[in-house]
């Protein structure tokens, strides 16, 4: 972290910064040059509040030049994480992954033919929400423990490895036979949740928030991660932009941005970042090709009746067709699918 001092700085001043940098446990490095006086603070920084010393009216600007996340930093891990589910499914690196399943599980009957569907197009892991965040109090709010109990009929029906979402550490209980736990994009910053998570021992797939930067997404994955938990999955769902015709805005750039900045696999969601479902497979392709090591997209067994998320999801015949574009297109990128 580099601090730049104004001119007016005094030497008092100078060493009371000095002294306080020395009182973090860090070592204080000061540049006198002809037209400016700066300090670089050497030493782990990851903690420090920055706010703190931009605050001081002796300081013209504070910079940090090392991230402050460390185990989700490539720098200090040049391999790609990959998460290996169940002793056979692997995320990341060379493996591609598409999960596939309603938003929301709505019956016996609907989780299991979606699942059925979606496992003969190619998907290799099943989604379902039985616990929704919804907009609204008055939306359905999710099946709750029956949902998950659907889900797991499905799994030991199809053999897919299931995902959905926690809202609550306290329903953790509930999902000890779900193979990876969602962490959702409205609850990408609820640290308390996010601490826990780094206590257990399953992949955990993290959604970005809405309006967050990729910096802060990664800042999440370092919570579950600081806390011994490094099987994390990130996820570009789109962001809030000025745009309303789409849901979202998928931000494509987080893709190559992410593979950049993390080791750890990088999924996209076409369809929360686009809400419109004829969109989809042009996201998820795009998305594909701009070297994504996954997809997790909503399909449904009749869309128009789905109680959650209706119009922006596949019928099992759309989600089918989409498997065989995002198969043509895997050559090009390098990575292989399951199946
Ligand atoms: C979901 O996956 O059903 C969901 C609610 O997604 P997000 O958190 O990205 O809005
Ligand atoms: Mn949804």
């Amino acid at each position: 972290m580099i601090v730049t001092l104004k001119k007016s700085c005094t030497e008092e001043q100078l060493k009371d910064l000095v002294h306080w940098v020395e009182s973090q446990g860090l070592e204080a490095q000061v540049t006198r040059g002809n037209f400016k006086t700066i300090v670089a603070l050497v030493g782990d920084t990851a903690s420090l509040d920055t706010t703190l010393l931009s605050r001081l009216d002796y300081i013209a600007s504070v910079t940090r030049i090392q991230e402050p996340y460390k185990k989700a930093n490539r720098k200090f891990h040049q391999e790609d994480t990959v998460i290996e589910l169940n002793n056979h499914l692997k995320i990341g690196g060379k493996n591609f992954v598409v999960m596939a399943g309603p938003c929301s599980v709505e019956s016996e009957e609907q989780i299991c033919t979606v699942a059925k569907r979606v496992k003969a197009a190619g998907a290799t892991v099943l989604r379902g929400g039985a616990f929704k965040p919804r907009t609204s109090p008055y939306a359905f709010q999710g099946m709750g423990a029956e949902g998950i109990s659907l889900l797991l009929k499905a799994k030991q029906l199809t053999g897919l490895p299931i995902v959905s979402e926690i809202m609550d550490i306290s329903k953790l209980d509930l999902f000890a036979d779900v193979d990876i736990i969602q962490v959702g994009a409205r609850n990408m910053q609820n640290f308390e949740l996010l601490k826990e998570l780094g206590h257990c021992d399953k992949p955990i797939l993290l959604k970005r928030g809405l309006s967050n930067t990729l910096q802060e997404l990664l800042m999440s994955a370092e919570y579950i991660m600081a806390g011994g938990n490094e099987r994390v999955i990130l996820c570009e769902r789109g962001i809030r932009t000025f745009e309303t015709y789409t849901r979202n805005t998928l931000d494509i750039s987080a893709i190559p941005a992410l593979k950049e900045l993390t080791h750890l696999p990088v999924i996209v969601d076409p369809s929360h970042a686009s809400g419109i479902s004829r969109l989809v497979p042009p996201l998820a392709m795009a998305a594909t090709a701009a070297g994504a090591d996954g997809l997790i997209v909503e399909v449904h067994n009749d869309p128009a009746k789905a109680l959650c998320d209706g119009p922006q999801s596949l019928t099992p015949d759309e989600f089918d067709s989409l498997m065989g574009k995002v198969r043509s297109l895997l050559p090009l990128t390098q990575k292989v699918m399951e199946g």
